[in-house]
């Protein structure tokens, strides 16, 4: 029963840790995805980056902070409660766990709240996000060694379960240190980037009706896109879909037109051609369960001048890893 009652606190410091940082997220108006328990701390997915150093450091400090209070408040309401025993001991034992979780969080291994502070710091300082990120990310590799050097030192002279976990716990670190530093980069040249640049090259526009065995003769395998424009009269009415196409039968494909399964673009999320494409990005993530394209229109009309798709930021990072960056 008490194990019980233990096991459920323990869960809810977790998700109150998380909580607390998507709280001060969303008024620092970072869109949070959901908060995913994990089990040594839980992990909230923010869909973008910190804007400011600023906002980055009082995202992170707020979780490690939250457990902190939290625990020596329990083990301070243990000194003055009743007498009953089991209880003392839960309410210490619950304490030290949510001190135990908030110290945890603060080592400096980036993405952790620790490696966030520091990188904050690094930034505020240096004022360039990027070269902050790479030594929080660092800093985050080496702690991660380290728990695997541990790790391998308890598996090797204490006893295999212990070790186990603090090996995968550093692995764990080390890799989302690595990774974190991909992403930064990423939003990063992204966010030097105009919508327009990534959109890539004109790609032709199919008229509304093109039957859909002409359609896929003639653009979807000659140009290798999933989707492209579709226009009746001169005028651009919606956007034809890969997976739409592939869903009609053979026998119906000389019959159907191109604009029965267009998707009409009233119904298509649109941004600006000069939106730049971090921000872009966001916009797609966040549309995605509606839909997998945005529109792009003029920036000072709504001309359509093409869409944008999840392989048109994949193509942008890779030309800009091999131009600029390297
Ligand atoms: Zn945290």
């Amino acid at each position: 029963m008490f194990g019980l009652i233990a096991g459920f606190s323990i869960l809810g410091s977790i998700l109150l840790h998380e909580l607390m940082h998507s709280i001060v997220a969303q008024r620092k108006g970072l869109p949070v995805l959901e908060i995913e328990l994990f089990i040594f701390g839980g992990v909230s997915k923010i869909t973008d980056e910190p804007k400011s150093p600023r906002i980055e450091f009082k995202i992170a400090i707020v979780g490690p902070i939250t457990s902190i209070l939290l625990g020596f408040g329990l083990i301070e309401l243990s000194f003055i409660n009743i007498s009953y025993a089991p209880v003392i001991l839960m309410l210490i034992y619950i304490g030290i766990m949510n001190v135990g979780l908030g110290l945890f969080n603060l080592v400096p291994a980036f993405p952790m709240d620790g490696g966030r502070v520091l990188r904050s710091i690094l930034w505020k300082r240096k004022k360039n996000m990027i070269s902050a990120t790479r030594t929080a990310s660092r800093v985050g590799s080496f702690f991660g060694y380290v728990f695997m050097g541990i790790g391998l030192f308890q598996t090797l002279f204490l006893g295999i379960f212990s070790g186990l976990w603090m090996l995968f716990i550093g692995n764990f670190l080390n890799t989302n240190a690595k990774n974190s530093y991909i992403q930064a980069i990423y939003l990063e040249s992204l966010s030097n980037l105009k919508t327009y640049e990534i959109m890539g090259g004109i790609s032709p526009i199919i008229q509304y009706n093109t039957t859909l065995d002409v359609a896929i003769r003639e653009y979807f395998m000659r140009f290798r896109r999933n989707h492209f424009l579709v226009a009746l009269n001169d005028r651009i009415v919606g956007v034809i879909h890969m997976e739409r196409v592939k869903n009609i039968p053979f026998e119906n494909r000389s019959t159907m037109v191109a604009g029965d399964i267009t998707e009409k673009i009233a119904d298509i999320p649109s941004i600006k051609g000069d939106m730049n494409g971090r921000d872009a990005l966001a916009q797609l993530t966040n549309s995605q369960k509606k839909s997998d394209i945005l529109v792009v229109m003029e920036e000072d009309s709504s001309d359509i001048i093409g869409f944008i798709e999840a392989e048109d930021f994949q193509r942008a990072i890779s030309l800009i890893q091999n131009s600029t960056l390297r």
